[in-house]
């Protein structure tokens, strides 16, 4: 296990991530919201309502604590303490910047959503000025950012491994489903490829 400050180990997780888990501490107390984010460069960018509360928060000024998490496996010890997960994820830490703008705005919506399906952006209708105004965009700066591994079996005390007891890893992994065409599809629409052939990335 270990922490590391290597920005291609922050953004391959980064990459590979669905879910950021954003923190401020507000005026009411400390909240945490899960969300969904892409990553341009040296940015992590985050989208919502202009009025969603943590996010007009950070485009105040408040400062944020982000996290990106990837479960790879559970760890089973021989002793109870040392039972862990194999995991790798990253904590950021910074101020955003409000992405303004018609194109800026719409080329951070493209990212966020192609980054989740790739391909997804050339299909649909592109938001239109009254949605890109009702729309929060937030930049976060990648620089104060450290990632955090951990892989491999347990790690018991050397008199533990004398015992009885089953150790080892439980892989975990993202599965993907057929996709469900929504009720109201146009009869006749086929299941685009990208969805069709959707994947996650699988750890070896
Ligand atoms: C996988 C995933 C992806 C998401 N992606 C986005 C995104 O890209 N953009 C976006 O704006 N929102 C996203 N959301 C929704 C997000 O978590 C918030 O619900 C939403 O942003 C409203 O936040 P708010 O601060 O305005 O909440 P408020 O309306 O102020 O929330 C009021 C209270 O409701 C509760 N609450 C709010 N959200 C949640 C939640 N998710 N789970 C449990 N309780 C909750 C909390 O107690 C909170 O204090 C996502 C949620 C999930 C699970």
């Amino acid at each position: 296990m270990r922490g590391d400050f290597d920005r291609a180990t922050i953004d391959a997780i980064l990459d590979e991530g669905l879910v950021a888990h954003v923190g401020i501490v507000h005026e009411d107390g400390p909240v945490v919201i899960p969300t969904a984010y892409g990553r341009a460069g040296d940015e992590l960018l985050l989208h919502g309502a202009i009025r969603n509360r943590v996010f007009a928060s950070m485009a105040a000024g408040a400062e944020a604590c982000v996290e990106v998490t990837l479960i790879d496996g559970l760890v089973l010890a021989r002793s109870a303490f040392h039972h862990s997960v194999n995991y790798r994820s990253v904590v950021i830490y910074g101020r955003a910047r409000v992405v303004e703008g018609v194109a800026a705005k719409t080329d951070a919506l493209h990212t966020i959503v192609d980054r989740i399906v790739p391909g997804r952006w050339a299909d649909v209708r592109q938001p239109n000025d009254e949605e890109l105004a009702a729309t929060l965009v937030l930049a976060l700066p990648i620089t104060e950012a450290s990632a955090k591994v951990r892989t491999g079996p347990p790690v018991d005390d050397e008199a533990d491994y004398a015992l009885d007891a089953w150790a080892g890893v439980i892989p975990l992994r993202v599965e993907v489903g057929e996709p469900e065409p929504d009720p109201r599809l146009a009869a006749g629409t086929a299941v685009p490829d990208y969805a069709a052939a959707y994947s996650r990335p699988v750890r070896d």
